[in-house]
């Protein structure tokens, strides 16, 4: 069985190892057709996480079930199913009240033990899914992998963002960092009725892929980015900001473009603490919310939209590779080559 396990920064190795096997009876193996590598999972590549050396990477992926413990209600052998990229036992007062991403059993696949059990990931030939019937759900015939893998976890983050960011009709949205969670952000604010939405970025090609959408372009090498959104709304700012890179100065950035009483949604991954500029944000009525992004609660709307062509996540693979070349794909999204790439067994 091949997978790409991490040993130290900046060395992933693909390797034989062995099958991992059903340990509860809610647990289920599922063989992944066409998985990816996520921006989350270069904060382990470069080593900003701590890792178990030799654990295997990856949380983003569809597949097909393999075998499923005895309690598992749902699923069958054979089944094409979307798994979240956040585990949750589905039975707890967080999962009860929608809230997955916060359960008291989370996890997310090839994290090792960052979130407790140390949970192997999707850059493998099999992959132990616990929870699955909560964590699984059957994919409907009519939806590609290439359509579908991305709800696994980036879709969602993006879709969340612009949701719970409050997104309405006629707004104008500004979105900070055009990687794939950026521009699905994007394409999600379009889709609740979003007016103009502006994508501010400093990678050319990011930036060419950003006016393909739809979206205006801002290089914020080149300007500076608040000056010009304010200048686009006779000085306010923008009505709702999602901050999608992580850090502290993509998160200032974006508290800066926003309007006085606007919103700042952010799903930028964030490892450390910073101070923000409470007063400022006080004083302007500014509101800030987190957003890890909730497959879970969101995959079965997102399928929707997608079969009825609204939304197409498929539009971020700009490159794929095997499984095989997965130390490649890990250079090449680390130097950002592309959006997203996308590897097959
Ligand atoms: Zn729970």
């Amino acid at each position: 069985l091949r997978a790409l396990r991490w040993y130290a920064p900046y060395d992933v190795r693909v390797e034989d190892v062995p099958e991992p096997r059903l340990v509860k009876d809610t647990d289920a193996l599922v063989r992944p057709t066409l998985t990816t590598i996520c921006g989350s999972d270069l904060h382990i590549y470069r080593g900003h996480l701590n890792i178990v050396p030799g654990n295997i990477l990856g949380h983003e992926f569809v597949g097909v079930v393999e075998e499923v413990g005895a309690a598992v209600r749902s699923l069958s052998r054979g089944d094409r199913v979307l798994p979240s990229c956040w585990v949750a036992d589905g039975t707890c007062w967080y999962c009860r009240h929608g809230y997955y991403t916060q359960c008291v059993n989370v996890n997310i696949f090839g994290f090792g033990p960052v979130y407790g059990e140390s949970l192997e990931g999707a850059l493998s030939e099999l992959v132990r899914v616990p929870y699955a019937d909560t964590v699984l759900s059957k994919l409907p015939d009519d939806v590609t992998d290439d359509k579908a893998v991305l709800v696994s976890d980036t879709l969602p983050a993006g879709f969340a963002a612009v949701q719970e960011g409050g997104v309405k009709a006629g707004d104008m949205v500004a979105v900070v960092g055009a990687g794939a969670v950026g521009l699905l952000a994007g394409l999600c604010a379009k889709l609740l009725g979003a007016g103009e939405v502006i994508v501010v970025d400093v990678l050319p090609e990011r930036l060419e892929m950003a006016r393909s959408l739809g979206f205006m372009p801002i290089d914020a090498s080149l300007a500076d980015a608040a000056e010009q959104v304010r200048s686009l709304t006779d000085g306010r700012g923008a009505d709702v900001v999602v901050e999608a890179v992580g850090g502290e100065q993509p998160l200032l950035t974006a508290i800066d473009l926003a309007r006085k009483k606007g919103t700042i949604s952010v799903a930028g991954f964030h490892i450390h603490e910073y101070t923000l500029p409470a007063g400022q944000l006080w004083l302007t009525e500014k509101r800030l919310i987190f957003c890890i992004g909730d497959p879970i609660k969101y995959r079965r709307e997102l399928i929707e939209h997608i079969r009825a062509g609204r939304l197409d996540p498929s539009r971020m693979i700009t490159h794929r590779l095997r499984l095989e070349e997965a130390p490649k794909a890990f250079e090449m999204a680390d130097r950002k080559q592309g959006i997203r790439v996308a590897l097959t067994p």
